[in-house]
């Protein structure tokens, strides 16, 4: 069964499931969530659900869904944004949609147009599908995978089921980094930053995300020894610009909140920073939980700052005087 293997989508999946199953399945859907949280899986189970050739679910097993779950079948039309282009152009909707959109399947008895990036359609491209859409030919479905119902025209979301996939627990995206073969400790960090989505947690693994990261530790173990002219210079290198000031402010979130974890004696495994559990130790007992809960409070003041686009230096240089102070030895007993 091709829809077993999406993992915590259980409410699209089982509005999924039922529309099939009553054979009412509508001409388009926009399936919305963060990249990598199984939209693209569903899609496929979807689609090869409508050729399986033993039932109204795909069964996973016969040859039509062989083909489907290879992403190969003749009947499965895949739209995605080309390697190097930033948008999806109405060439790409001409030669891919429209031309083959209304001709007979070709071996099943439903075609399925499956857009990935629906919301990278341009302008144009949006509108010439959104004239299939107006006209829908009888044996083809049509579905839209996007970040969010705003980013695609009003004029064609109103015309899909808009289905909402959620980003994945934290827990689900480490098992399946481990299924991949990634170290425990390693897929635990990489879930933590991945904010739900596989998919970001893979750039991360990729792109050395994590090794940068930990270049970071040194300073936030050693913040309450630092002159105020040292956090100021620090609080620039971390906020070169706000993408990078929200990196670090996830990082001390996980920093602090692995103190807190530790400070109340919960189990170690909840610590996402398990390499540095000796310093988080010692952190901890020397800032205590009144100090750490006052830090994690005003990291997320920061980053809720930040994303309503306060001065992005102005924020990290408060912040960080303000968490040096609660980190000063002599308020430890607080
Ligand atoms: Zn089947």
């Amino acid at each position: 069964m091709l829809f077993d293997l999406i993992r915590s989508q259980e409410g699209p999946v089982s509005i999924l499931k039922k529309a099939l199953d009553h054979g009412r399945v509508p001409t388009a859907y926009l399936f919305t969530g963060p990249p990598g949280c199984g939209r693209m899986m569903a899609a496929l189970a979807t689609a090869a659900s409508l050729n399986c050739q033993s039932g109204a679910i795909a069964c996973g097993s016969c040859s039509s869904c062989l083909l489907y779950s290879a992403g190969n079948h003749p009947d499965l039309n895949l739209i995605g944004l080309p390697e190097g282009k930033r948008q999806i152009v109405i060439e790409q909707i001409r030669e891919q949609i429209l031309a083959r959109a209304y001709l007979k399947p070709m071996s099943g008895e439903t075609s399925t147009f499956i857009v990935q990036d629906a919301h990278l359609m341009n302008m144009n491209a949006s509108n010439a599908f959104l004239k299939t859409l107006e006209e829908p030919p009888a044996t083809s479905h049509f579905i839209l995978i996007a970040t969010d119902r705003d980013s695609v025209l009003p004029t064609i979301s109103s015309r899909c089921q808009t289905l909402a996939f959620s980003p994945l627990p934290r827990q689900v995206v480490e098992d399946i980094l481990v299924k991949e073969g990634i170290q425990k400790a390693e897929a635990s960090l990489l879930a933590a930053m991945a904010k739900g989505s596989v998919k970001n947690a893979l750039v991360y693994q990729s792109t050395g995300a994590l090794e940068d990261l930990a270049g970071e530790f040194e300073p936030l173990s050693s913040l309450h020894n630092y002159g105020v002219g040292q956090l100021l210079d620090l609080a620039q290198r971390w906020g070169r610009n706000r993408q990078d000031a929200l990196g670090v402010l996830e990082f001390m979130a996980q920093w602090y909140r692995d103190m807190m974890i530790l400070f109340e004696g919960a189990p170690e495994d909840q610590v996402i920073h398990v390499a540095h559990i000796q310093e988080l130790k010692k952190g901890a007992d020397r800032i205590g939980g009144v100090n750490l809960a006052s830090i994690l409070e005003s990291v997320e003041d920061a980053r809720e700052a930040i994303e309503a686009n306060t001065n992005v230096q102005l924020t990290l240089d408060t912040l960080l005087l303000g968490v040096r102070n609660h980190t000063l030895p002599t308020e430890k007993s607080a």
